[in-house]
């Protein structure tokens, strides 16, 4: 992985540079970023960096013997520990050289943007399984120190997720993360600073990686779908995102459904507001009947944001309406209706109708219920706003 395809951070690609120009690479270095800045992308970039037979100006040549294996993640003096837990195919004592082919797999396919979900999910943990890191990663990491590098570089260990590390693991490494052999770097990866042991924390040099910047998180987007995503549309997902490149690709590909969220909900709530079509409301309840159940509870989950949007339209806190512009304009028009006289009734509703929806509740008649008491709750909106 080569600096220039870690996206953004420039600040902190510098500091990177500068530390190997002035020939202060510190030996045990925490990367800290939020989920999606590119925190371990940046690790890998330095590593490559760092043993790049042939530097360039600024970034790794990515065709030397070296940069080639990096690329892979196939370099012999490069180690990954990572949490695990047990699946199908381990099924007991679980530890991170067993699952190396499914990490590289993982990181390549992610294009080193992974999540912890994402990892786990990846592993085929199922539910809510969360990984660890193990003693026998301590123990495996020792041993590989003891090892000379093969190729007489710098020897690297990327440490993804310190959080995840038990006490007895953590003694294990305390003093090899305090005294590395020579030409031995420690990369901890880390998205919560407060989780990760004291011990651990103290012995480390922090390297703190932001969020990415809404400008160049909307560049890449672009430049990632071209034409398929308007400007508009990226500008709106990099406001969103929270500086995050997943939330960001996971949003793009979600746009259809979102899309389809918005449409059906404005279109339900224009048929109750007009109270008479009842043909069209049995339309839709049968077409909102059909959906999975996943997918209709996304669609109420839809309908609570645009309660608690129209809410925050109410209250003249515009800048706080995260939604495309499409949707920001039905939420000015339609807070209005939204009032004193039925919110509170409008928000219970709903949410209690995801609740019954998890309960395997006939979804016809919960939709075909929630449409007369949304005819009902809207008059009601609808005269208090005229009172006024
Ligand atoms: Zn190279």
């Amino acid at each position: 992985m080569q600096f220039k395809k870690v996206i953004g951070q420039n600040g902190v690609k510098e500091k990177l540079r500068m530390a190997i120009r002035e020939n202060r690479v510190a030996h045990t270095q925490l990367f800290l970023g939020p989920q999606g800045s590119g925190a371990l992308a940046l690790a890998v970039a330095y590593a490559q960096y760092i043993n790049c037979h042939n530097k360039q100006e600024g970034d790794s040549c990515g065709t030397c013997p070296s940069c080639v294996k990096y690329e892979k993640l196939e370099h012999p003096d490069l180690q990954f520990i990572f949490p695990t837990a047990t699946t199908n195919k381990v099924s007991k004592e679980p530890e991170a050289s067993k699952f190396i082919t499914e990490w590289k797999g993982y990181f390549l396919q992610q294009k080193g943007y992974v999540t912890q979900s994402g990892w786990y999910e990846y592993l085929g943990l199922g539910g809510n399984k969360q990984g660890s890191i193990f003693i026998r990663d301590g123990e495996q990491i020792v041993r590989n120190l003891s090892l000379k590098s093969y190729e007489g570089g710098y020897k690297v260990i990327i440490i993804y997720l310190p959080e995840k590390m038990n006490l007895q693991t953590a003694n294990k490494l305390l003093k090899s993360l305090e005294e590395p052999p020579d030409n031995t770097i420690f990369m901890l990866v880390a998205e919560r600073y407060e989780l990760i042991l004291p011990t651990i924390r103290s012995r480390t040099q922090m390297i703190k990686v932001s969020p990415i910047e809404k400008e160049i998180l909307k560049q890449s987007l672009q430049a990632k779908w071209g034409e398929s995503i308007s400007s508009e549309q990226a500008d709106s997902i990099a406001f969103m995102s929270n500086g995050s490149w997943n939330e960001a690709i996971e949003m793009v590909e979600q746009a259809d459904e979102s899309q389809f969220n918005f449409t059906k909900f404005r279109e339900w709530m224009r048929l109750c507001y007009a109270g008479s079509d009842f043909y069209s409301i049995n339309q839709l309840v049968q077409e909102l009947s059909r959906l999975g159940k996943e997918k209709q509870k996304q669609f109420l989950v839809y309908g609570l944001k645009v309660i608690q949007n129209s809410l925050l339209v109410n209250q003249q806190l515009n800048d706080q309406v995260m939604a495309m512009a499409d949707e920001k304009s039905y939420f000015q028009k339609f807070a209005p209706f939204i009032n004193e006289a039925n919110q509170s009734e409008m928000y219970r509703l709903v949410n209690d109708a995801v609740y019954q929806l998890e309960r395997n509740a006939h979804s016809p008649i919960l939709f075909t219920h929630l449409s007369f008491r949304f005819i009902d709750l809207l008059k009601k909106g609808r005269s208090r706003l005229v009172k006024r």
